[in-house]
Order: C-alpha cells, then structure tokens, then sequence
C-alpha cells in the first residue's frame, strides 16, 4: 500500500538541499505511477532485470537510481539510461562502468560506496581506502565521481548509527568540491538521524511505498 502523504510529508520537513530517491524495488509499475504522478521523478532500484524492466515501461523523464551491488557483467544493461550509480564497490566495476560508457560516449555519475557499518555482510570500500580509490577514478575519463554512498549499522542504537553517518560526512566535507557534492545517506528508518548529520540524499523505499512482503 502506497502511504499517500507520507512522500510530501517528508518532502516539507525536509530542507530544500536534501534529494529524496524512492526505492521502488519489488514494487510494480502502477505503484511507481502513483509516486510519479504526485511529480516524483527519482525513484532507486536494487536489481539490473527489474531496472531494466521497469525503465522500458515508464516514463522517459525518471532519473533512475541504481542502489543494489552491481555486477560487472551486467553494467552494459543499464549505461544507456542510468542516472546514478550509488553503489561502485570495487575498482573492477569502475573500470568496467568506464569502458561501457566509453563506448556509448556517456559520462556516468557514480558515488563511492563506502563500509561505515560494523556488519560483514555490508559491501563498499573501507574509508582508509578512499583516497586512493579518489585518486584512481581521475585517471577514467567517463565517470564522473559525485559523492559517496553509505549505509548504517541495522541496529537501534542511535547512538552507533549515528558515530557512522558523522564519519562519512567528516570524510566528505574533507573532499567536497563543485563536481563532488553528494553524500547518500539515509533510509526509513534512519533518514532523520542521517540528514542530521549531513546527508542530502536519502533513499526511501517502504516509508512511501510500504512494506515489502
Ligand atoms: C532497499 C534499500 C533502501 C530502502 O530501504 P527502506 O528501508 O525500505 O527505506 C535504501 N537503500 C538501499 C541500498 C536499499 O537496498
């Protein structure tokens, strides 16, 4: 069920500067319809097949987001429409990105997906990690870095989620520039505690479009 309110609800407590994605995975086209009509045009999927699938149906104006752990042989599926990548985990995968939009003279934007939370099972680059990953990307002349990605501990501890988030945005402010200015942090349940600590985009799937069964 579509939480109908919910979207502008947030959207007005929210500053101006903070991008809301709507993660529409498992979601169908019709519910992404409805977020749409309410004028929404970013929305974030996890899966190339269902990226794909969806974006031949919907609207041509959607930025689609790409938030799940991307396999290299799958990059060439979505070049040709992907708005931003969230989630570059490995310098295999950048190099692949570049050389797919290399041959379809694109420039993709990516944001560097970095490890803040304890758990094993979180994918991305350790934040020692950053500068030399920074400093690989300038030399791949058709991705464009913009920002960085990061996910919190499943915990309820504010407290912990809260010490993640403030250290990736130590690194960022660190790092911003022009170019460089996105920082995705924040999800249903912790998107308040992320953009109080300097996320401007957040990324929320079932606060606006439900639960997932
Ligand atoms: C599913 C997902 C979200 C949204 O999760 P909700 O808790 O439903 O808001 C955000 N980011 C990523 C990377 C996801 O996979």
């Amino acid at each position: 069920m579509i939480q109908k309110e919910n979207l502008s609800k947030i959207k007005n407590k929210l500053d101006k500067n903070v991008e809301i994605v709507a993660v529409s995975k498992t979601k169908t086209v019709e519910e992404i319809m409805q977020i749409y009509n309410q004028g929404h045009r970013n929305f974030g999927e996890n899966k190339v097949q269902e990226i794909v699938e969806k974006q031949k149906i919907l609207p041509k104006d959607i930025n689609w987001h790409f938030i799940g752990h991307l396999q290299r042989n799958k990059v060439k599926m979505i070049v040709g429409f992907v708005h931003l990548i969230h989630s570059v985990d490995s310098l295999k995968l950048l190099d692949e990105i570049n050389k797919r939009a290399t041959k379809e003279a694109k420039t993709i934007n990516c944001l560097i997906q970095i490890k803040i939370a304890k758990e094993e099972n979180k994918y991305g680059f350790d934040i020692n990690e950053i500068d030399s990953v920074l400093e690989y990307a300038k030399n791949l002349k058709n991705v464009n870095i913009k920002g960085f990605m990061g996910m919190s501990t499943f915990t309820e501890n504010q407290e912990v989620i809260e010490n993640e988030f403030s250290s990736l945005k130590k690194v960022f402010d660190d790092k911003k520039s022009h170019e460089f200015r996105i920082l995705s942090m924040g999800m249903s349940n912790d998107y308040e505690v992320a953009v109080k600590n300097g996320s401007n985009m957040i990324r929320l799937g079932s606060i606006i479009f439900g639960k997932r069964i």
